[in-house]
């Protein structure tokens, strides 16, 4: 019998949000396996556990990966602890969980806290529809095309941040995106948390005379639907209409058909659009 894999949440900023079974499970498990077991082990010697531990983390996960799921195949249980919040948002956990499913061995999941949840029910922002886009990474041209793609998203965005990167990026997200509400929440859970409404250019300007400090997550507000509505209509209108209609020919699309798809485009009936093409060209 393989033993399991304990995706144990821990807490942001306050220990008081240990659970109690994170805190049985860390007991009972045969190996703790850590992202900074320097960091860890402060968490452990304040809850009185002595469990063995080891580092696992973005540099050895997959070499160390493949030597944990061994212990487990043997019959060792393992709880997994990152730096704080949740195992595999934004920090090794999601490699492990793969190579645990891969080997046939069970995980299971300890709730707890989680920066990103944490932030968007703080916002104020609509919480029904949202993505989570983690770090933007580091590479421009990547960066570029995820804030492209960002564009037309309408669901509720979420953003972790690093306080020395925060300016540089709400600068790229007012280019990109432009001026949208905003939510910057910041040092969750502990003593000085806050959470900030406001707008990107708003955020911007106050970060340009405040030096931002501690851990962040940024909680935009998606693009209005009807202004991105109004958007494609603009583009469809700045386009010949002969041009329009062969956008939806080429596809094999019945004239008929196409006459009815360019009219919702450009918002206006069918009989417009045959009236227009004939006035154009004398006929259909
Ligand atoms: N696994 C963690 C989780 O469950 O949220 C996230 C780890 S990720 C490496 C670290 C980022 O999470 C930080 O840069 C910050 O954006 C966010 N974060 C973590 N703790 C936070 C806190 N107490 N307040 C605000 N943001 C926090």
């Amino acid at each position: 019998m393989s033993g399991t894999l304990y995706l144990c949440a821990t807490p942001i900023g306050n220990l008081e949000d240990m659970t109690l079974r994170a805190l049985r499970v860390l007991k009972e498990v045969d190996l703790i396996a850590a992202e900074d077991t320097r960091n860890s082990i402060k968490l452990l010697n304040h809850f009185g556990i002595h469990t063995p531990m080891t580092s696992y983390h973005e540099y050895n996960k997959f070499d160390k990966g493949q030597q944990l799921i061994s212990q487990l195949l043997e019959g060792k249980d393992i709880a997994l602890v990152t730096d704080a919040g949740t195992p595999g948002i934004s920090d090794p956990g999601e490699e492990l969980v793969r190579m645990a499913h891969r080997a046939g061995v069970a995980v299971t999941a300890l709730p707890g806290a989680c920066a990103a949840v944490n932030a968007l029910i703080l916002s104020g922002l609509p919480t029904r529809r949202f993505c989570f886009e983690a770090f933007l990474p580091a590479d421009k041209k990547e960066r570029r095309q995820i804030l492209k793609n960002l564009v037309q998203e309408t669901r509720t965005v979420i953003l972790y941040e690093a306080p020395h990167r925060l300016l540089r990026t709400l600068e790229e997200l007012l280019a990109e995106l432009g001026d949208r509400s905003l939510t910057v929440v910041r040092e969750l859970t502990k003593k000085h948390e806050t959470v900030f409404q406001t707008t990107v250019s708003a955020a911007l300007d106050y970060y340009a005379e405040h030096e931002p400090k501690g851990e962040c997550v940024l909680v935009l507000a998606g693009a209005d639907g009807e202004a991105i509505r109004e958007r494609q209509q603009q583009d469809w209108l700045s386009m010949p209409l002969e041009k329009h209609m062969e956008h939806y020919l080429s596809q094999g699309m019945p004239q008929k058909e196409a006459m009815k798809a360019v009219a919702a485009d450009r918002g206006v009936s069918k009989r417009d659009i045959y009236a227009q093409l004939l006035e154009n060209n004398g006929k259909i």
